[in-house]
């Protein structure tokens, strides 16, 4: 293979079509590889957001072919076509579906770091403590997969229940609160799990486990899902049987 088509979703929600583009292709050339082709010598209006070009940052990711992937770590060579033109193989490119859509291939993450923010995604602590938090190596490995999340939102547009429902928390802001309540440091479980036991929170996620397949890190946000489930169910006990909300004895 030599070169791809690029069938490029273009415009604004009030007015867009699709357009194509020839792609030059060598062993390794990644999708983004091939947006920044377009951009520098066919058409630098092409609006798409990417930065570290090594699945770091977590900006790139779009739909390719339907399904949502960080585009600098997918090569073209391991994209099965949508079709092909002439002989040559067609890749389908469209902005992350479940995102309100600006342009081009570029979406709005206001509200995906907005639910990130409202699960309280750091470590919480009654008191300042003195010195270091120490954790053994068991006590990291309950939780370091989680740590590899970056914040790319594929999993987000993967999910079925996030596309059809936009106040639903979503995969990567709940596999956050399960990161931070299953850190040995934190002390904030219950203010977590007051969020998350929302309507709109761990009980909407039905464990279809698409967010997973399309975790470019592995991150295996549904697993943690249903264990933040067992969590709030614990915690809902305690609410109902201590009379307070914040689920403390
Ligand atoms: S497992 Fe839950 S969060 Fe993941 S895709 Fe399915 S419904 Fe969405
Ligand atoms: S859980 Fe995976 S797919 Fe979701 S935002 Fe984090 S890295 Fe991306």
């Amino acid at each position: 293979m030599d070169k791809v088509i690029f069938k490029i979703k273009r415009g604004t929600p009030e007015e867009w079509q699709y357009v194509e583009y020839e792609v030059p292709v060598e062993k390794g050339t990644t999708i983004l590889d091939g947006l920044y082709y377009i951009r520098d010598n066919i058409d630098h209006t092409l609006s798409f957001r990417a930065s570290c070009r090594m699945e770091v940052c977590g900006s790139c990711a779009m739909m390719v072919n339907n399904f949502p992937r960080t585009t600098c770590s997918t090569q073209i060579e391991n994209v099965k076509p949508d079709g092909t033109k002439n002989g040559i193989k067609v890749i389908k490119l469209e902005p992350l579906s479940g995102y309100p859509w600006i342009r081009d291939l570029v979406v709005d993450f206001d509200d995906f770091f907005k639910k990130h923010e409202s699960v309280k995604p750091y470590i919480i602590r009654k008191e300042t403590p003195e010195g270091q938090l120490l954790q053994s190596p068991e006590q990291l490995a309950k939780f370091k997969q989680l740590t590899l999340c970056i914040k790319c939102g594929a999993c987000v547009a993967a999910c079925p229940i996030s596309n059809s429902d936009p106040l639903y928390l979503g995969p990567a802001a709940l596999a956050a609160a399960y990161r931070f309540n299953a850190d040995s440091r934190d002390e904030g479980k219950n203010k977590r799990l007051a969020v998350v036991s929302d309507p709109e929170g761990c009980w909407r996620c039905h464990f279809s486990a698409e967010c997973s397949e399309a975790c470019p890190k592995d991150v295996d946000p549904a697993s943690a899902i249903q264990k933040l489930k067992v969590q709030a169910a614990v915690f809902e006990f305690k609410r109902i049987f201590t009379g307070r909300k914040d689920g403390e004895k």
